[in-house]
């Protein structure tokens, strides 16, 4: 606990030193960022790689990922709108009372504690979206190394720094800490952290959850916990794109070997196609080649979950990987008759790799029955055609309170870093709905509105002044203008 209060106050000056930088000096680390990242990118890709069996090529890609979404929060950062800056000015002559000068604008909330994810080494680690939208904000992060990519995150953090000591900022607006669950616990609990941002398992999440809703100041926990990411398929679109459609399935079910927050382990068909659509499935898997997965842990809770569903009477098996294939992360589908599914809330379950579990329905009713059943998730993929949709408003209306993201064509995995993504669905998908943990949305996470009362014009902060100096887009008087 000592060494974490020391992390702690380093936090909290460098906290009270980012206050008085300018826009342009953040936006210009957040550019130092970048450049220092992909300055590393020879020793990176490769450190990367190895430590998590992703290939060269993918790294490359979410490296690219990486330095973009830095890049945009930058770019977030100089345009200025996301402070909300409110003012409603002054009148005297208000009856019966005068009326005071209000003016409000987010403004960050501290130190933030980061635990990264084991499935992106780059663009949910270190310098990825939890970190880069807290920086944005203007607040100091303190970062929990994921154990699965040490070396990967030593090297980031490194040019984390090195980027803030070129640009002026405090070193300690980024510090890199390891260590295991006692460690992220005493993170969590430390009385100067503000919040915390979290990409991992339920248990690992709602853990986080309980332990800071338990402090003596309670602070918000941003959990991207497990997702099915629903994929509901209807007659007449699988009748006219079938194989199509099992293409798409599988590609996006083993993409990755299935380690995607976003993966679609669950596919609803109708009755009357699911025979002819597990076949196809069924086919195509079969020529998708084991790999390995992430870490040693990962592929053992695969296997193991999986092993448990092989003793569920009501699951058939469309693809049974053997449990030597498994350790490897080879694809696996089952099936189950929806009656079936809503009986069992294990099927809701995500099981992290190349798995998915097909559900044959009967009619509307039915799929009704299954929205009423379903958690809350990331992502839900219908696909249909418009008659099938304008057929199934109230399934529609229902399956939109289930998630983050409505999908009307192609699959979930995928998720574009820009303005209007929601990676962030109701509970247990994450912790709090009202939030998303990609695209420019996630700065709003760590910052709070803070209203100015009359404040003489010279104190007021710079986004607020009357004479607008940034140039930002404003609430002035009810009014959006610059
Ligand atoms: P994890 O076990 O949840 O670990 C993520 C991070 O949280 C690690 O740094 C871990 O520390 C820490 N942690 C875990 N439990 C904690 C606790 N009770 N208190 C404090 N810190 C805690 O996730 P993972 O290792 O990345 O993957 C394991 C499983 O997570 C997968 O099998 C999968 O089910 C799920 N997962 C989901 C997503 C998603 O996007 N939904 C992404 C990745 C993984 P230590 O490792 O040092 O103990």
């Amino acid at each position: 606990m000592s060494d974490l209060n020391a992390n702690f106050k380093k936090a909290q000056q460098a906290f009270t030193a980012i206050k008085s930088k300018t826009v342009a000096e953040k936006a210009a680390f957040l550019e130092a960022m970048a450049v220092q990242i992909e300055n590393i990118k020879s020793e990176l890709i490769p450190t990367a790689s190895k430590e998590s069996n992703l290939p060269d090529g993918r790294i490359t890609g979410e490296l690219g990922r990486t330095l973009g979404q830095i890049r945009l929060f930058a770019n977030l950062v100089k345009e200025g709108s996301w402070v909300e800056a409110t003012i409603d000015h002054a009148d005297p002559d208000r009856s019966p009372a005068p009326k005071p000068d209000i003016r409000r604008m987010l403004r960050p909330l501290g130190p933030v504690v980061v635990f990264g994810a084991s499935n992106f080494p780059l663009a949910f680690s270190t310098a990825g979206g939890d970190t880069v939208s807290a920086l944005a904000a203007g607040c100091p992060v303190i970062y929990k190394a994921h154990p699965a990519h040490p070396a990967t995150s030593k090297l980031v953090a490194g040019a984390i720094r090195d980027a803030a000591q070129k640009s002026g900022m405090p070193e300690d607006i980024f510090q890199h800490l390891e260590g295991g669950i006692s460690v992220g616990q005493e993170m969590a609990k430390h009385p100067m952290a503000k919040a915390i941002a979290f990409t991992g398992s339920y248990t690992g999440g709602k853990a986080l959850f309980d332990t800071a809703a338990a402090r003596e100041e309670p602070i918000p926990v941003y959990a991207e916990m497990g997702s099915v990411n629903p994929i509901f398929a209807f007659e007449s679109k699988l009748s006219q794109h079938l194989d199509a459609l099992a293409t798409a399935y599988v590609g996006s079910l083993t993409l990755g070997v299935g380690q995607f927050c976003t993966n679609p382990g669950l596919i609803f068909v109708p009755e009357s196609k699911a025979d002819a659509f597990s076949k196809a499935v069924a086919e195509k898997i079969a020529a998708v080649s084991a790999a390995p997965m992430l870490h040693d842990g990962i592929a053992k809770t695969y296997k193991d979950r999986i092993a448990t569903l092989k003793e569920k009477d009501k699951l058939s098996w469309v693809h049974a990987a053997t449990a030597s294939e498994l350790t490897h992360g080879s694809p696996a589908l089952a099936r189950v008759t929806a009656a079936d599914w809503i009986s069992d809330d294990a099927f809701q379950e995500e099981v992290f790799g190349p798995f998915g579990i097909l559900v044959s329905y009967k009619n509307t009713s039915q799929l009704v029955q299954i929205a009423d059943s379903l958690k809350g998730q990331l992502t839900c993929t219908l696909w249909a055609e418009d008659d099938e949709l304008a057929e199934n408003v109230e399934f529609l209306a229902l399956i939109e309170e289930k998630c983050g993201r409505l999908l009307f064509k192609g699959a979930p995995t995928g998720v574009e870093v820009g303005f209007a993504m929601q990676h962030g669905g109701p509970f247990p998908s994450t912790s709090d709905s009202r939030s998303t943990s990609v695209g420019v949305y996630a700065i709003k996470r760590f910052a709070r509105p803070v209203a100015f009362q009359d404040m003489p014009e010279r104190f007021l902060p710079e986004e607020l002044k009357e004479s607008n100096p940034l140039d930002i887009w404003r609430t002035v008087d009810g009014v959006l203008k610059k």
